[in-house]
């Protein structure tokens, strides 16, 4: 299907104080990436549509924090029936714009986020709102406005994380989606009209990062910004934030270890190369918890090696692997693919691939005997790249694991006892234990450089509320 048979996706107007008005931004073109083709065109928000989005909130945020928990979860079950029932738009929405083959798209970018709602909803349900202590009444408070800022990876997902948490805490939202994704959070506006949201709650202001994001990470009327993105911007977030005090959250970058024990049999040994390999690769490389870093007793290295190259080898581009955002992210994922990135020992494993003509895909690798200090090793590529590393004893692979300034995702393979005992040495704030599920209610957040505060549930609640101390 070429763009040229496909109607363009035109969102002419921004969602502010639950009115729908075309913004004061300039126009915005949406590429898709398989295509390379324009799929969609979006008005941006002027200073003065911040201004205006950031007093709705924070006019509807008494109100709103004053609401029933009941009524909040009323209203949150009814956005959820409303994205469950648009699930099909969501992700040819995600496919147009982020490139992910539809099954990725439907699986990966609306079912999770849908399955975070509804474990929203449980965790609201269940949350102390107020608690005793002593002669005190302890109570968590809404923040008031947060402002989410958020990457082009998951367009929907990162939102979601965001927003659903923080509306189920009584806050109110400003969000400015990527400018290179930013049609799924329009559609995402509508659902929450269509759930009978009360205006102000929440409100889109799409634009670039250095001018709309910058001027919500300023504004004194901001209580908190939640961003998700690279480590550099976090960085300049987190300094221009201080001059307000205004509080934050960081989802960063990662180079999660994926980290095979000794006692590892055959069986398990297979099943992480396989789920590794996928994991790594799950759209396109683009994860923050991508498991791009494979950790293996030495003495298994050529097992595992061939067990890498077979399981890559079903990654065909444009098929199971989808492409890379962007020109600009394939070139720099290309950057570690040249030689020398993952220091002089290391032997590429996959063989070379043909790619789609048309469309930023990068052939799916396997780098193996990858130096724990290269570039390769140390740095976060977001691309279907792979490195394997050999460690020569299970202390020796937790260092190597913990070798990193980034601690955001991370599994283990082994005997349970052992898999277990190893998954608290890691310095990362999942780690899935002979594949654990992904837990949409669990605690989401990194260690180190890959961020501060969690999000998702209970922890994603908590996280934009205030505590009082209340004595009688
Ligand atoms: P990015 O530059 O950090 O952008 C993330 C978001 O922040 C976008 O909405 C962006 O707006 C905005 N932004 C940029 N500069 C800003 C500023 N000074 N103040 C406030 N907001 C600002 O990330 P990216 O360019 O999309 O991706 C670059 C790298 O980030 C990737 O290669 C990858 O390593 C990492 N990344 C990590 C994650 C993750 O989940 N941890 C997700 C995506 C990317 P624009 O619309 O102007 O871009
Ligand atoms: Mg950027």
């Amino acid at each position: 299907m070429s763009d040229g048979t496909v109607e363009l996706i035109h969102e002419p107007k921004l969602y502010i104080d639950g009115r729908w008005a075309p913004g004061g931004g300039a126009d915005l073109d949406v590429e898709n990436p398989v295509t390379e083709e324009v799929t969609g065109r979006i008005t941006q928000a002027s200073t003065d549509d911040v201004e205006a989005a950031v007093a709705a909130a924070k006019k509807a945020f008494p109100a709103w924090a004053a609401t029933p928990v009941a009524e909040r979860a009323a209203f949150l079950r009814r956005f959820s029936e409303v994205l469950k029932g648009r699930a099909d738009t969501f992700a040819d929405i995600v496919n147009r714009e982020q490139g992910s083959p539809p099954r990725v798209a439907r699986a990966l970018h609306v079912d999770t986020p849908i399955a975070v709602v509804d474990a929203t909803i449980d965790a609201l349900e269940q949350f102390p709102f107020t608690a005793e202590l002593g002669n005190s009444i302890i109570r968590r408070e809404p923040v008031g406005v947060v402002a989410a800022i958020t990457p082009w990876n998951l367009p929907l997902h990162q939102v979601v994380v965001k927003v659903v948490p923080a509306i189920a805490a009584g806050a109110t939202v400003v969000l400015k989606p990527a400018g290179l994704t930013p049609l799924a959070a329009f559609e995402l506006a509508r659902a929450f009209d269509a759930a009978r949201l009360p205006a102000g709650v929440f409100n889109l202001v799409p634009g670039s990062g250095r001018v709309v994001g910058d001027l919500l990470t300023r504004h004194p009327d901001v209580d908190q910004v939640s961003f998700t993105g690279s480590t550099p911007v976090g960085r300049t977030i987190a300094a221009t934030a201080a001059q307000t005090l205004k509080r934050v959250t960081l989802e960063l970058g990662g180079k999660s270890p994926s980290v095979v024990l000794s006692g590892a049999s055959d069986d398990q040994l297979a099943t992480a190369v396989k789920v590794t390999v996928a994991n790594c690769f799950l759209n396109g490389g683009q994860t923050c918890t991508a498991l791009s870093r494979l950790i293996v007793p030495a003495d298994r290295l050529a097992q595992v090696e061939e067990l890498a190259a077979a399981a890559a080898a079903k990654y065909v581009p444009g098929a199971r692997l989808g492409p890379l955002i962007s020109a600009e992210q394939r070139k720099e994922v290309q950057s570690f693919l040249e030689p020398g990135a993952g220091g002089a020992q290391a032997v590429t494993v996959t063989s070379q691939v043909e790619l789609p003509e048309r469309g930023y895909y990068v052939s799916p690798t396997v780098v193996s005997r990858v130096d724990p200090n290269s570039r390769l090793a140390q740095e976060e590529v977001f691309g279907p790249v792979l490195s394997i590393l050999a460690a020569g004893s299970d202390d020796d692979a937790v260092a190597l694991a913990n070798n990193s300034i980034y601690g955001l995702g991370g599994a283990v393979w082994g005997p349970d006892d052992a898999a277990l005992d190893v998954a608290a040495r890691l310095q990362t704030g999942q780690v899935d234990v002979n594949g654990g599920a992904f837990n949409p209610g669990a605690p989401f957040g990194g260690y180190k450089q890959s961020g501060t505060g969690r999000e998702i549930g209970e922890y994603g609640i908590a996280d934009v509320c205030e505590i009082k101390a209340v004595q009688r």
